[in-house]
């Protein structure tokens, strides 16, 4: 999966010479220094680690394999690295090796890979996330633009072909608002399954894309293209991120800030900002009003709510989060977040970074927050509007009930549609068919012995509340 593509980047001619011999503490510090500016520093760091491969027996790496998976042309000892050490190899990069697999094409590596990480539990964590990936087999047709390639799945033709069929506007977007700080290389693989989708999070340039749950309709793929310029939006982070990666106790809080921070980007990209806030700011109020987890819970078990609630709108909820902060410090302070990072040279962490950069600590910021929300029932700039045109019961049982509904926008069952039960309780819904936006669907809870449901459907800056009776 290599292109030719190339920027206009130095090339490493510069480091000749520069680099003396090295032991693995000196290197790891260089290159941890040019790692403060990924995405300038490249090359030098990239020729870097080539050199000291070159240099040095692979055993030079052990304990700092990761290095090694940072850059397309040492994939293959990064492997080697990994595979020597695969007893003691930490789980977030067994998940690492097994993408990279499918990035070198070797699936049957990964195959092997992803059965180890089956047999270490990472599926009751991560449920669903990585199921699927190991059997992408990738059309030969493909769009290769300046910075991204992108393939899909050989069994879903017709569908990928459309989706991946306006990505030059995804480069043009992109290129605008981040320039060079951005991977060289981008590749986003269209996997034919649906749920969460992963990403390599240290190549940090691929991410495999469920589609499965996309259909052959321009709003599908506007939606779609534009959780691309998302995901890029991880990428990007990445060029700053590294002195201050956040430690382990650190990753809820900052995927918290960090997916609402990618969906803001992603309403700029499709214009929607206005429409998004209203929608995000709704979203929210169901989700926090409902107490389904303490504020607390968002902050620190991040993964454990996002996984428990995986039908709600988790992410719209940390968007409104963005927003507020938007408000209050404005656009300007809140774009520049991530390239600010270099002018804050004595903090160590990333809790201590968003502490000095905003002036509060965060769980003081949600709490501003949700007490908005919550007096605000949402957003006070909602525009009320018939949005579901039919509803009604078309199966139950002692288990489950169905619903068929018909819509005048393409709806996300348990992100548009919310139901309450005759005590205001709301009720966790799933959808019915494969597909994710519908304007004609289906959607399914458990049987509840309520008389009467009250159905709030929010749908950008609109909003419809209506009752229904259970007879
Ligand atoms: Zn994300």
């Amino acid at each position: 999966m290599f292109t030719s593509t190339s920027t206009a980047r130095s090339s490493g001619s510069q480091e000749k010479g520069e680099n003396k011999i090295m032991d693995k503490k000196e290197f790891y510090n260089k290159f941890s220094l040019l790692s403060r500016n990924f995405y300038d520093n490249y090359n030098r760091l990239e020729n870097l680690t080539k050199q000291m491969l070159a240099e040095n027996e692979l055993d030079f790496f052990k304990g700092i394999e990761h290095i090694l998976g940072r850059f397309e042309s040492t994939l293959p000892e990064f492997c080697t690295a990994c595979e020597n050490n695969i007893e003691n190899l930490h789980q977030i990069l067994l998940v690492i090796l097994f993408l990279t697999y499918l990035h070198l094409n070797d699936n049957i590596s990964a195959k092997r890979i992803r059965k180890l990480l089956r047999k270490k539990g990472y599926d009751e964590d991560f449920p669903t996330l990585l199921e699927k990936v190991e059997d992408f087999k990738p059309n030969d047709d493909k769009y290769h633009g300046k910075i991204i390639t992108a393939q899909y799945d050989k069994r879903i033709e017709k569908l990928g072909k459309f989706l991946i069929s306006d990505f030059d506007k995804v480069e043009q977007f992109i290129k605008k608002k981040w320039g060079n700080q951005i991977p060289r290389n981008i590749y986003i693989n269209l996997v034919d399954s649906v749920g969460p989708s992963p990403f390599n999070s240290l190549l940090n340039c691929e991410a495999y894309f469920k589609v499965g749950h996309y259909k052959n309709a321009g709003f599908d793929r506007d939606t779609f293209t534009s959780y691309v310029v998302h995901e890029i939006m991880h990428f990007h982070e990445t060029s700053y991120l590294f002195r201050i990666f956040p430690k382990y106790n650190e990753r809820s809080s900052y995927k918290f800030f960090d997916e609402g921070y990618a969906e803001w980007i992603r309403a700029e990209y499709i214009n929607k900002k206005k429409e998004y806030r209203i929608y995000a700011d709704n979203c929210a109020y169901h989700m926090l009003k409902s107490n389904l987890f303490e504020l607390n819970d968002i902050k620190d078990k991040w993964f454990k709510v996002m996984f428990d609630y995986l039908n709600c709108p988790i992410y719209e909820t940390a968007t409104s989060f963005t927003f507020f902060l938007e408000d209050k410090y404005g656009y300007d302070k809140l774009d520049s977040f991530w390239k600010s990072i270099p002018k804050y040279p004595q903090v160590q962490s990333w809790s201590e970074y968003l502490k000095l950069y905003f002036g509060e600590d965060l769980i003081d910021l949600m709490t501003e927050w949700k007490e908005i929300i919550i007096n605000n029932k949402g957003s006070k700039k909602s525009i009320s509007k018939e949005i579901i045109t039919h509803f009604e019961i078309e199966h139950t049982d002692n288990e489950n009930m169905v619903f068929h509904y018909t819509s005048k926008y393409p709806l996300w069952a348990g992100h548009n549609i919310f139901i309450y039960n005759d005590e205001m309780k709301l009720q966790m819904i799933d959808k019915v068919e494969k597909y994710r936006f519908q304007k004609d669907g289906h959607l399914k809870m458990k049987s509840i012995p309520s008389g009467k449901l009250n159905i709030a459907v929010c749908f950008l800056q609109y909003n419809h509340n209506f009752e229904y009776l259970l007879s």
